[in-house]
């Protein structure tokens, strides 16, 4: 069985290459290491590698993996996040990702004002409109941008997607293609210019950057298969 630094390493290099391949600095894309369902002794043997962050799509288990791990990593959260949540995960999570209403962002700005904190998010848009998943639709995003801009204790880094999974990862390139021109759209709309793209998993990563990725979010390619949480694991 490969290593976790093996295959840390082996990542880390094909996101060089996939950068190469495009013509972009590698340095632009930023790697979050998914560590949800692995417990903190199989996070820690990456942070030995120099790792520091991390993506977690739970709020309990964010709560319990946090305090108990070097407090200089940085917690990235990815996963639907309810309004009774935002109160835990702000303090916990410097970046949010999975912004998927109005709603929810009025939330994080509410709590975020309370608690003194300025939250880096992203807007998680569902382009393939499936109704399992969470997002706004590029129709929603351009009647609700300037709104959304309005929050003031938020800063929006820029788009996310979980697109529909293809065991072919070229299949995936035009959901990623469309995400980039929709930040482009509502950056030329809003004048405002996005830094970021949050896109690529374990099987399509290479090539989420060569349509312009700025965070890769990777768990079973660095720690291997996650085992199946049975439902009443659930939060
Ligand atoms: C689990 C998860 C990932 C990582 O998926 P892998 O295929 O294991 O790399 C990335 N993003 C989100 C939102 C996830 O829930």
């Amino acid at each position: 069985m490969t290593s976790i630094s093996e295959s840390y390493e082996l990542i880390k290099s094909q996101i060089r290459s996939a950068a190469d391949k495009s013509g972009r600095d590698p340095k632009e894309i930023e790697l979050i290491a998914v560590s949800k369902t692995w417990p903190t002794e199989t996070i820690s043997e990456l942070v030995e590698c120099g790792h520091k962050t991390f993506g977690e799509n739970k709020v309990q288990e964010l709560e319990v993996k946090s305090p108990s791990l070097s407090s200089s990593l940085r917690w990235n959260f990815i996963g639907h996040l309810q309004k009774n949540k935002v109160r835990k995960v702000l303090p916990l999570a410097e970046t949010i990702h999975s912004v998927d209403s109005l709603d929810i962002a009025k939330r994080i700005n509410t709590i975020a004002h309370e608690l003194g904190l300025f939250p880096k998010v992203y807007i998680q848009v569902n382009h393939a409109r499936e109704s399992t998943k969470f997002g706004f639709s590029p129709e929603e995003l351009s009647q609700s941008f300037d709104s959304l801009l309005q929050l003031d204790r938020i800063e929006i880094e820029g788009l996310m997607i979980v697109p529909p999974f293809d065991p072919d990862p070229e299949k995936v390139r035009p959901e990623f293609a469309a995400l980039r021109k929709l930040k482009n759209k509502v950056e030329q709309s809003s004048g405002l210019k996005l830094p970021g793209l949050s896109m690529g998993m374990s099987n399509d990563f290479h090539i989420a950057i060569e349509e312009g990725s700025t965070s890769v979010r990777i768990g079973s390619s660095i720690f291997g298969k996650r085992k199946v949480i049975k439902p009443d694991q659930k939060d």
